[in-house]
């Protein structure tokens, strides 16, 4: 029995884990989970809306799965998704984006994978309001992160038989900082022979991307462009809905969606948890539950393909909870 913890989140995060939860029990996985709840409802009670508990808890089991938490705008909190990447040091944030059977796209070829760092750029969070009409904020880049986000995509290219590593800045404006990592990703570049290097500027990324993704394979990207693109590229395999995600860190991973809480459709019964389970598919492998992980990836798929039942960001009209039952009827 592997020790996990889960990280319920609010917003839609409840829903989706409750179906996630209940799949993989049907699928005989063997986890015992450490339920800790973070967030807006648990900073009411405890002050913080990510208690010490909830680190302890990963520090100790080393992996975690977490549904999406409410990064409020403007005011309140700071993120919590932020700092638990931060207190963790999960450098990498991993987002492989294919094409799944069954979701009609635009596209039918997307296989790339995003690797995002994931610690500072924009997201260290030091602004300051200079006086009432002007603010401002610092883009952190170091040698140190940039180097072993460009090490760790080029490592994963090789792990997985990936072909080409894309580096992506805006290195002709933001010449020092993106100029940097550019460098950095350069310099790791020449210990992979093996593997391919090419940069692009992330406007033309962009457009690229909408126009011939299949041109892309393993992306780097600093923390920001990582977030925006993630989400473009979610869009071109079907949506927010089915793009899953991981944190990764030297001995410590944390598998999460891509979406945030989507407070919209909250308590609605309608969220697609497609997207937490692949994530949490993607967990049992990486606890080499491998056959379990099969099992469950094979009833998705299937439901995905048989198209009958979907919920409604896939053009269907079922709720979470049926669609759940669908996908352990084929388990
Ligand atoms: P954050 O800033 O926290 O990442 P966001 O602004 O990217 O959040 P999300 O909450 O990720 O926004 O989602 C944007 C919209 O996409 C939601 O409002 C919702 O309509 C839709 N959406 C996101 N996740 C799902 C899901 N799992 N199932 C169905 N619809 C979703």
């Amino acid at each position: 029995m592997q020790i996990v913890t889960l990280i319920p989140g609010d917003g839609i995060g409840p829903e989706i884990t409750d179906s996630v939860v209940k799949i993989l029990k049907a699928a005989d996985a063997q986890i015992e989970w450490d339920i800790q709840t973070a967030g807006a409802d648990v900073a009411e009670v405890e002050g913080t809306a990510l208690p010490q508990r909830v680190i302890d808890s990963i520090k100790k089991n080393k992996i975690a799965l977490k549904a999406p938490v409410t990064t409020p705008i403007g005011k309140g909190f700071r993120s919590v998704n932020v700092a638990l990447r931060k207190e963790l040091d999960l450098y990498a944030n991993l987002r492989p984006c294919k094409n799944i059977e069954g979701i009609k796209t635009r596209f039918d070829n997307v296989d790339l994978v995003i690797v995002r760092e994931n610690t500072e750029d924009l997201y260290a969070g030091i602004e300051r309001q200079i006086d009432d009409d002007t603010a401002e904020s610092i883009k952190i880049i170091t040698r140190k992160a940039s180097e072993r986000i460009a090490k760790f995509a080029f490592d994963y290219a090789v792990k997985n038989k990936r072909k080409t590593v894309t580096a992506v800045t805006k290195a002709n404006i933001c010449k020092l900082t993106d100029g940097l990592f550019l460098n950095c990703a350069r310099e790791v570049a020449q210990n992979y022979p093996e593997i391919k290097y090419n940069e692009v500027l992330v406007d033309n990324l962009c457009m690229q991307l909408v126009q011939n993704p299949e041109k892309y394979d393993v992306l780097v990207l600093p923390n920001l462009y990582g977030d925006i693109v993630s989400d473009l590229c979610a869009g071109l395999i079907g949506g927010l809905g089915i793009a899953k995600g991981a944190n990764i860190g030297i001995d410590t991973a944390v598998f999460e969606p891509v979406h945030g809480s989507a407070p919209d459709i909250k308590g609605q019964n309608k969220a697609n948890p497609t997207a937490l389970l692949l994530s949490a598919i993607d967990l049992l492998k990486y606890i080499n539950q491998n056959q379990v992980a099969k099992k469950i990836e094979n009833a998705l798929y299937k439901t995905l393909k048989d198209g009958k039942i979907l919920t409604y960001d896939l053009g269907g009209n079922a709720l979470c909870s049926e669609f759940t039952n669908e996908i352990i009827n084929n388990i």
